[in-house]
């Protein structure tokens, strides 16, 4: 069977993670969290006092310890997923809390930090046989992906489901928080200079505000099915 690349994106916290890890384990592919390598460098500045109280990040310090950044995935034993480490350390839980989830889009709104991470993408992606998921991955990181999706459902659907989640692993956090915080990510991937978030042409639309993972799921297996069989 032929090898391809997956390109899924689409707005935050819409699923997009857990049907393209779904996918790639079904299928044998690999799968990579952009988000996850985005929030790992928004975590490695906060950790440094990189960033102001007003949100400001401290540019010049990161541009000059970028070469100090490792960002790594490896296999959760007991799970069987992608767990994010940086600098050797695992940091999966780290990365996902509302902290990081406040500043990751003014991080990743930095040209050079999108050409670090884009190049490392690519390279991820040369053997093909790999489900990849972010923003910018059907229009900057692999514009000639064989399949593209982009993903969206309501904010406050998407809300509800970040703020179940949270609440699932014993989390404190509010609903109006959360959606906030989705609401201004998406204006700032939509609208930052770099790679802004925007459906490539070519890509199939999802709208899963009123879909089941298990159909989403279906939905997306059926696609990746025509297109390797033709
Ligand atoms: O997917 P996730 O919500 O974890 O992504 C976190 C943030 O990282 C996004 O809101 C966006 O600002 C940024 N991102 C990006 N490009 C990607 C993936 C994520 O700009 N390919």
């Amino acid at each position: 069977m032929k090898k391809i690349i997956i390109a899924i994106d689409g707005f935050s916290s819409c699923g997009k993670s857990t049907m393209a890890k779904d996918l790639a384990q079904e299928i044998g592919y690999i799968y990579i969290d952009t988000g996850a390598m985005y929030r790992a460098v928004t975590l490695y500045c906060l950790r440094n006092g990189w960033i102001g109280t007003d949100g400001t990040v401290n540019e010049d310090e990161l541009r000059r310890h970028l070469d100090d950044i490792h960002i790594t995935f490896r296999l959760n034993p007991d799970t069987q997923r992608p767990m994010t480490c940086l600098n050797g350390e695992v940091v999966e839980d780290a990365i996902r809390g509302l902290e990081v989830a406040s500043h990751v889009s003014a991080v990743a709104a930095i040209g050079f930090v999108r050409e670090m991470l884009v190049r490392q993408q690519q390279e991820m992606g040369r053997e093909k046989g790999i489900v990849m998921d972010g923003r910018d991955i059907g229009t900057a990181v692999f514009p000639d992906a064989e399949l593209k999706v982009f993903v969206t459902a309501s904010a406050s659907i998407r809300a509800q489901r970040r703020y179940d989640e949270l609440q699932a692993k014993g989390q404190e956090a509010s609903f109006e928080d959360i959606l906030r915080n989705v609401e201004e990510r998406d204006r700032i991937d939509q609208t930052r200079a770099v790679s802004p978030l925007r459906q490539a042409d070519d890509a199939l639309l999802l709208d899963n505000s009123h879909l089941t993972i298990a159909e989403q799921k279906a939905w997306l297996k059926e696609q990746y099915n025509k297109v390797v069989q033709c």
